[in-house]
């Protein structure tokens, strides 16, 4: 018998569901609330009704946000006692869009144009309802069989995207931020294992700890500092490296960075490159850097949270071209493969090195499962319960594939070509670097002369006049000193008829702003 019958009442197409009633109320026995044989009918209808709600409210979305604020939304939420259940669903999905669906942040509006917020595929939202209803853990494969072994073929997929070799391995992760700590608590490991072994007498982790540094370009992502900081580094550890006018890290700077080092007894434990700066998309040069590990023996990180779109793209892969001789890959299928959040994973070189994520629990994972060549994925991990994210990216490889999904990603990065085409024409703004991705960073930069602090303030208010408004939302970012503002596209919906609009829109803003100013003689006019 299958285990969710057909059930012609239900409904997902078509004409509005009725809001109440349509979901049993469960009062009284709260096992009615697992789901089990029994009920296996009860989530049918659950979810589809969730589903059907989310599917209308997704439909007639006419703006990415509706400008709501904090002091706005916050009573309302407040007001709920969330030790009073309402028992019904119906009722509690009433509610829940009044507190959260009404106002959400859609980025599936073409005008949502902020951070690396990507649509998401069906294929994908098919998979996370599987996943989270059998919701299998992937530390063991006593706790996910098939799960664990799916989940290794997507790590052998992406590692042979990037050309890593068959040594190859990596685990799936909560997102870039966990894979960029993973890859350098590995590449401390390394680094430690290295300095014993050329060491008389090995020193003492104290002593090695405080000479570590980590080399990145200034354009790189906080979240390597923040892993320094998790791993014990020094609060200096962290070496920022210049970048050039296209916001790629100068090599010269690098090659010096690496001399200094060496000379000053420090011991370089990686370099993080990016491939996809999340301000400007720029993708270090990667060739180059690769070759200066190499001469340094030092461990080799890209940072391609967001660029490792392009290893699925049919057009564009050549400019990841060098990433095929990292130690360690950051990839985040959650933003430039178009999956739900979380999706991510870290990818090695030397899958041994994972070993220095391995820690045996006799209840869970004793060694002798190692032994017995028992696939627990916990042993590569440094999460022990682990959804089994994998899936979403299986299910769009099996029903997209990954051309589809590399062509969504081409879309925008020529999208963003086009905008950025815009842009440098319109006298109303100055644009920062050219894109290799997909993000723009501009200044509105008013004809008639004002002060550079005036044209910061018009530039901040443009934004949250426009994220007000719920017309369109963009980012905001700092490039040497100044404000500026920021489109990260990732809606292969978006047109450049949005972004021409979305201009015109901040331009006006601005100019109220700083007209507004110069009528009060603010100081900032
Ligand atoms: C987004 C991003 C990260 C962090 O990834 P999360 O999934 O948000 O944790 C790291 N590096 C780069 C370059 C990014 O753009």
């Amino acid at each position: 018998m299958p285990l969710y019958s057909e059930d012609p009442s239900v409904s997902l197409q078509g004409s509005p569901a009725p809001l109440a009633g349509t979901v049993a109320a469960t009062d009284g026995d709260p096992r009615a609330h697992l789901l089990n044989n029994a009920t296996a009918e009860d989530y049918r209808r659950l979810v589809a009704e969730g589903v059907a709600r989310v599917a209308r409210t997704v439909a007639g979305t006419a703006r990415p946000f509706t400008g709501v604020t904090p002091e706005e939304l916050a009573p309302g939420i407040s007001a709920i006692d969330l030790d009073r259940p309402l028992g019904d669903p119906a009722a509690a999905l009433d509610e829940l869009e009044r507190v959260y669906l009404r106002d959400a942040v859609y980025f599936h509006h073409p005008r949502y144009l902020a951070h690396l917020n990507c649509p998401v595929v069906l294929p994908a939202l098919l998979g996370e309802a599987v996943l989270s209803a059998v919701n299998s853990s992937l530390d063991t494969w006593d706790q996910s069989a098939g799960g664990t072994l799916m989940e290794r073929r997507l790590i052998d997929w992406t590692a042979a995207r990037i050309g890593l070799g068959r040594a190859a391995d990596g685990v799936f992760t909560s997102g870039g931020t966990q894979s960029n700590l993973q890859a350098l608590l590995l590449a401390r490991e390394e680094a430690f294992r290295v300095l014993r072994k050329n060491s008389p007498t090995p020193p003492p982790v104290s002593a090695m700890l405080p000479k570590l540094r980590v080399l990145t370009s200034e354009a790189g992502h906080f979240s390597v500092l923040k892993g320094a900081k998790l791993l014990g580094l020094e609060p200096d550890a962290v070496i920022s490296v210049p970048c050039d006018g296209d916001r790629r890290m100068r090599t010269d700077a690098l090659a010096r960075e690496l001399r200094r080092c060496r000379e000053a007894g420090l011991t370089v434990m990686a370099v993080s490159a990016t491939a996809g700066t999340t301000d400007f998309g720029s993708i270090d040069p990667l060739p180059e850097i690769a070759d200066l590990c190499e001469d340094a023996g030092v461990w080799f990180h890209v940072d391609a949270a967001y660029g490792c779109g392009l290893l699925a793209s049919p057009t564009r892969r050549h400019l990841l071209a060098g990433i095929e001789r990292a130690d360690s890959v950051t990839v985040d299928y959650h933003k430039s493969f178009f999956q739900p959040v979380s999706s991510s994973a870290v990818i090695v070189r030397d899958g041994t090195t994972l070993r220095h994520a391995t820690y045996h629990a006799d209840y869970l994972n004793p060694a002798r499962s190692a032994e017995k060549r028992i696939p627990n994925q916990v042993d590569k991990s440094i999460q022990t319960t682990r959804r089994f994210d994998a899936l979403k990216l299986w299910l769009t490889l099996r029903i997209m594939g990954a051309d589809a999904v590399g062509t969504l990603f081409d879309q925008v990065v020529d999208l963003a070509a086009d905008a950025w085409r815009l842009l440098a024409e319109d006298p109303r703004f100055t644009v920062v670097t050219r894109p290799a991705l997909s993000t723009l960073v501009f200044r509105y930069a008013p004809a008639e002369p004002a002060g550079e602090t005036a044209v910061d303030l018009a530039n901040l208010h443009a934004r949250e006049a426009l994220a007000a408004s719920g017309e369109a939302v963009v980012a905001g970012t700092v490039v040497d000193g100044r404000h500026h503002l920021k489109f990260t596209l990732l809606n292969p919906e978006t047109t450049l008829d949005d972004i021409r609009a979305v201009l015109d829109l901040i331009a006006a803003h601005a100019e109220d702003h700083l007209a507004a100013a110069r009528l009060t003689g603010s100081p900032a006019a």
